[in-house]
Parts: C-alpha cells; sequence; structure tokens
C-alpha cells in the first residue's frame, strides 16, 4: 500500500495507472510542518479527455448490469477502503491539516458507509415501474442513469465529498471523472488502489486531478452528461453559468456563513463538546459550522465567555496528533486570507477576546479566534471566512435572532440551542438554511444535505440523492 510521502508517476485512466500526457506535477506540502509529502502528475486537458472517454465507453455495460450486481461491486469497493482506512484517514490529515480524530471517522468512515448504504438502497429497485395513467393508459416509467458524471471537489472533505457524488452515481448507472483538488491529491491514490483491489470494470471511476483550468474544461466537455460540484460560492456560479448555457444537470454544494442560535434559555457551556464540533470543526475549514454566534443581549458576556474557553482550551498540534483539535489551515494563502479577516474585523471596531495569533511552531497555524463587539453588518459576519474564527452578534427577542441568522446572502448549517427541545425544533424552521441542529450539529448522511441561497442548488445524501443521477422515461404502452 501506498504511503503518503511517495512519488506517483501516473494518473488512474481507464482502470489503469496511466502516464500523464504533459509535465507537469503537484506537489503537496504538509501544513502542520512544511514538510513536502509527494507529488502526483497533474492532469493535462487531454488527460480529461481520455478519462471522459474511457468513462463513456464503460457506460453501456456499467448501466447494463442489475441493480444487485452494481450493489455487489459497491461493497467490494467499501470492503477495499474499509481495509485502508487508516492510511487513508492520516493521508488526508497530512495534506489538510483535518485533525486525525476528525478524519479518522469523516474522511476514512463516510466514504464506505455511503458506498454500502447506496448500494442496499438500490439493490431490489426496478429498473421500472408500471402504472395506470390518468386517462386509462399503461404507462412504464424507467429510471436510467444520467450518463458521464464530472466530479469536483474541494480540499476540506476530499474523500467523503468525492463519495457523496460517486456512490448515488455509481448505484444508478452512472460513470464518473473525479477531479480533486490540488492541496490533496495523494489521497486519490489510495481510492484508486481500492478501485483496482475492488475489481471496478475499467472506466468506471477516472481521477483527473489538477486545477481550474482542468475542472473547467471537464466542466463544459460535451462527453459529460451530469456535473456534481463542491467548492466555493464563486467557483459554483462560473460552473452554473457554463452548465446552464449547455442545459448541463448540475448540482452545487458551496460556502456558508450559519448562524449557532442561543436560546434565552439555551445551555451551551453544558455542551462544549458539540459545540465545539458545530463551530470550529476542522480548524473552522468546514462549510456548515454556525459561525455566527448569536447571543441574547442579556447573556452576552456570559456567552462570549463560554466561547472564549472553549477556544483557548482547544489543543492546537499537528494534525496527525489524535490529541489535536486545531489543526493548521491548508496553505499559507488560506492562513493569510484568514489574518487578513481578523484585521478587518478589529478595524471595523471588533473586540478580539481571545486568538487571532500565530502559534510559535513551523506549519500554518492560527489560534482559534473569538470576536465580540460585532454586528450583522460587519464584513466578518458576512463573508465565509473559512478559519477558526467566531463573530459573537447580540440580538434582543426570538424574532430579532429569526431576522439576524435570515439576514445573510448564506444558508448551509447552523444550529439552535434551548433547554426546551420543542422550543428549539419550532424556531429551526424560521431558519432559511438548507439543514440545522437542535443542541449541536449532528450531521447524517441518511438525510438531504445541501443549501438555500448562495450556499448552493440541489441536495445530497439521503434517498433523495439517487433521484438527481436518474433520469426518466415515460414509454406510453
Ligand atoms: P474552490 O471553489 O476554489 O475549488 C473547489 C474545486 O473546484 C477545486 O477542485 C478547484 O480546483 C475547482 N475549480 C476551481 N475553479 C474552477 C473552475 N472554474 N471550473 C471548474 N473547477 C474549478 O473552493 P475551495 O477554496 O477549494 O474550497 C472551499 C470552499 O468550498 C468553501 O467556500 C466551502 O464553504 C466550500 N465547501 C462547501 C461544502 C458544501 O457542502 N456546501 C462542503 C465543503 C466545502
Amino acid at each position: 500500500m501506498s504511503t503518503p510521502t511517495t512519488e506517483h508517476e501516473n494518473l488512474f485512466i481507464d482502470g489503469a495507472w496511466t502516464p500523464s500526457t504533459g509535465r507537469d506535477r503537484i506537489e503537496v506540502i504538509d501544513p502542520s510542518t512544511e514538510q513536502r509529502l509527494g507529488s502526483v502528475p497533474a492532469a493535462t486537458t487531454a488527460d480529461v479527455d481520455a478519462a471522459v472517454t474511457a468513462a463513456r465507453r464503460a457506460l453501456p455495460a456499467w448501466s447494463a448490469l442489475d441493480n444487485a450486481e452494481r450493489a455487489k461491486a459497491l461493497h467490494r469497493l467499501a470492503e477495499a477502503l474499509e481495509q485502508r482506512g487508516a492510511d487513508m484517514a492520516r493521508t488526508v490529515s497530512q495534506q489538510n491539516g483535518m485533525p486525525i480524530a476528525v478524519s479518522a471517522g469523516l474522511e476514512a468512515g463516510f466514504p464506505p458507509l455511503l458506498l454500502r448504504y447506496y448500494a442496499d438502497l438500490v439493490a431490489d429497485q426496478p429498473r421500472s415501474t408500471r402504472r395506470t395513467g390518468l386517462l386509462g393508459g399503461q404507462i412504464d416509467v424507467v429510471r436510467k442513469p444520467i450518463g458521464v458524471v464530472g466530479v469536483i471537489v474541494p480540499w476540506n472533505f476530499p474523500q467523503t465529498l468525492s463519495m457523496m457524488k460517486i456512490a448515488p452515481a455509481l448505484a444508478t448507472g452512472n460513470t464518473v471523472v473525479v477531479k480533486p483538488s490540488p492541496e490533496t491529491v495523494l489521497d486519490s491514490i489510495l481510492l484508486a488502489e481500492a478501485i483496482i483491489e475492488a475489481g471496478l470494470p475499467a472506466g468506471v471511476i477516472n481521477i483527473v486531478p489538477g486545477g481550474a483550468e482542468v475542472g473547467s474544461h471537464l466542466v463544459t466537455h460535451p462527453g459529460v452528461d451530469r456535473i456534481a460540484f463542491t467548492g466555493s460560492t464563486a467557483t459554483g456560479r462560473t460552473i452554473a453559468e457554463q452548465c446552464g448555457r449547455l442545459l448541463r444537470p448540475v448540482s452545487l454544494e458551496l460556502g456558508g456563513k450559519s448562524a449557532t442560535i442561543v436560546l434565552d434559555d439555551g445551555d451551551i457551556a453544558g455542551s462544549m463538546e458539540d459545540l465545539f464540533k458545530a463551530t470550529l470543526l476542522n480548524n473552522g475549514q468546514t462549510c456548515f459550522l454556525g459561525t455566527r454566534v448569536l447571543a441574547p443581549r442579556n447573556r452576552y458576556s456570559e456567552i462570549v465567555g463560554t466561547l472564549a474557553g472553549l477556544a483557548a482550551a482547544a489543543t492546537i498540534g499537528d494534525a496527525v496528533d489524535e490529541a489535536t483539535m486545531i489543526g493548521p489551515m491548508v496553505n499559507p494563502r488560506q492562513r493569510d486570507r484568514v489574518e487578513g479577516y481578523i484585521a478587518r474585523g478589529k478595524s471595523e471596531g471588533g473586540t478580539v477576546v481571545t486568538g487571532g495569533a500565530r502559534p510559535d511552531r513551523p506549519g500554518w497555524f492560527i489560534t482559534p479566534t473569538i470576536f465580540s463587539d460585532v454586528t450583522n453588518d460587519a464584513v466578518i459576519a458576512r463573508e465565509e471566512i473559512f478559519g477558526p474564527v467566531l463573530t459573537v452578534i447580540a440580538y434582543d427577542s426570538d424574532d430579532d435572532a429569526v431576522a439576524i441568522a435570515n439576514d445573510s446572502a448564506y444558508g448551509l448549517g447552523g444550529s439552535v440551542w434551548s433547554t426546551d427541545p420543542e422550543r428549539a425544533r419550532a424556531f429551526a424552521e424560521r431558519i432559511e438554511t438548507g439543514t440545522i441542529g437542535i443542541n449541536g450539529y449532528n450531521l447524517d448522511p441518511g438525510a438531504p444535505f445541501g443549501g438555500v441561497k448562495d450556499s448552493g442548488l440541489g441536495r445530497e445524501w439521503g434517498p433523495e440523492a439517487l433521484e438527481s443521477y436518474v433520469e426518466l422515461q415515460s414509454i406510453y404502452l
């Protein structure tokens, strides 16, 4: 099995290790240590062409298989990934700074779980169903795959975000071309090894690591039938425009600036672990985090104090250290961007209660930062920072809290905190967001996940995700 410190010579296209047509390489640096981890060839647009051709070639046979046969293949891939779980978690953490305790669950654990889930959902699903129409005739409604799916993902949860797309796409008979982010390419080598070991037919999954140019080529490729994207809102808009012109189906999981709403009876101090997961998971480099904390004005200083305690107590360290709660930013550009927001928050009158510094150690770290004295119109309350920075905003009534929470371009995650779960549950429905938790944010792949407003289009996860990879054909008998 590969270690993450090796140099890889080939791309994974058409079921085989294939040399790139180009000479460029993508190098990966460990953000915890600033040491080089390894490299892979950078895919070219010609490599994307080869990958799409392979996926198209694989499509007829893969889509013609019985659902049960495809399900067996997905279970085999799940098993091969489970065997590589520890390697996968370490490889992801070394590349993007995700604390290993998080990657063990989310990056090693979720992908096989998703494969098995979608395999079981489709295993005994009929290819078509017959119904009597409104006018009395018989109709067969046939479920067909859409075709070749282009999968484009960011670096923050590279394996799970890929598998959220690959698993339902494959289960419904599509084939895929995956474009990982340049920051996280070594984990895709482990995925390719698992695909080979599982004996998936050649071309069903192809992997082309590269940047925006390669991604854009995939989005607009005439051989691609659907795009599944996770990433920033800016890139999502560009992709949506391109897909709009092509009338190409697209799903978009984009940025967020969600609200953690503490109701006047909310007890955050009693659930520090849940609070951490809902606000600072993965060093703040997580799309659904509730980074705007809304506090009742008469409890404002108490809640600021609780959050400051949470941030100050978080163990900062190398991402592969089991004790680490806060790892580094993925790269120096991201670290500088987060620092820029911290400076902006101060210049707008915000107070840094704790954090906002670079710890004295190698790596691109920022200490978790709590801002008080911030209103919802501050830049740090409106824009996605994608780092460990929380802003605490005061509100005067439940209605005021709803108005502030909904006064955002985004709507992806968030949480409501109350000792009265029914009150919190009713409150949650008033928030314009695709997902929201009560007294925590325990997301679950069994239910639809996605955003409203600038946070995206479409839903992943749950049985609902299958529908977005299916084309329906009505045959009037
Ligand atoms: P990004 O948009 O810069 O890049 C995402 C992916 O798109 C990368 O693979 C990149 O190479 C590729 N890409 C860039 N330009 C492209 C183009 N023009 N055409 C095609 N592909 C292109 O995002 P990022 O900075 O890598 O990731 C962080 C962002 O992702 C944050 O905004 C975060 O909120 C978002 N995100 C959203 C979710 C969600 O589920 N909603 C989950 C994780 C991350």
